[in-house]
């Protein structure tokens, strides 16, 4: 894992500016800050416009754990490629893929309404209708509140994938497309030969341990350094993805002006 600003780096940059792209980038700690209360997360709006400058050169996607009613009220219906619930809604091909989430959702709901009871009061279920997404940010014992969720969740019938996240537990069901199979097929779609995938979290590793298929190239970058990470390249911090936007977006601009 290397530092993207770097300039031995600046040469993998370029190679985004020179041919179509597609620029994906996860939503919560990638696009917008961390905030105590999920509901109130939002792209400030620096970041919102250099995202829009850059959509009208290449395609830009949000691949994010959130709904994809959420992401469209969060980016303000600004972008057509939204993927949600962590790469389960918003592709077409997943369309069976995501009938089967629901199923399954649905019942971990109910064993969770059926079981729940001790459960600390900051505890925050979100049923995102293909995931569940379990806050304990604001619990008053936050080990305590996850230890709780974890037991229940291990019992739960079928068996859910554990997501761990940022104070939030991802319960997403098992064998479904994730954010990276996701990107591929976004990627197909658009008919895209590279893509850059910007993310911060346990869930973006899907991303950046994943083998590229053939003829496609896949740039990962992490919000964070972080050893184990999978990605090839990390940034500081949430705040550098505006100076990454702006410097891409400054990089078009040049490379157009010498054509
Ligand atoms: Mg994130």
């Amino acid at each position: 894992m290397t530092h993207l600003f770097l300039s031995k780096n600046a040469a993998a940059l370029k190679k985004l500016i020179t041919q179509r792209t597609l620029f994906a980038f996860d939503l919560d700690g990638t696009l917008a800050p961390i905030v105590a209360d999920p509901a109130h997360a939002g792209i400030p709006k620096t970041t919102l416009t250099l995202l829009c400058k850059l959509s009208t050169h290449t395609p830009v996607a949000v691949i994010s754990g959130r709904s994809l009613r959420d992401l469209k009220h969060r980016t303000s219906g600004n972008f057509a490629h939204l993927v949600g619930n962590h790469g389960i809604e918003g592709i077409a091909e997943f369309r069976t893929q995501s009938i089967e989430a629901r199923g399954t959702c649905k019942k971990w709901a109910q064993a969770l309404r059926r079981n729940g009871e001790g459960l600390d009061a900051g505890v925050v279920v979100e049923d995102k209708l293909y995931s569940l997404s379990l806050h304990y940010r604001m619990a008053r014992d936050r080990a305590r509140a996850r230890k709780k969720l974890i037991d229940l969740a291990d019992n739960f019938e079928p068996q859910p994938r554990i997501v761990p996240g940022k104070c939030v537990l991802n319960l997403v069901p098992q064998n479904m497309p994730h954010k990276g199979t996701a990107l591929v097929a976004l990627m197909k779609q658009l008919r895209v030969k590279q893509a850059l995938f910007i993310g911060d979290d346990q869930t973006d590793e899907d991303v950046f341990g994943m083998i590229s298929p053939r003829g496609l190239k896949i740039m990962t970058v992490r919000v964070g350094k972080k050893t184990r990470s999978k990605a090839q390249f990390y940034i500081r911090s949430q705040g550098d993805v505006e100076r990454l936007l702006r410097a891409i977006n400054e990089g078009w601009a040049d490379e157009l002006s010498l054509l």
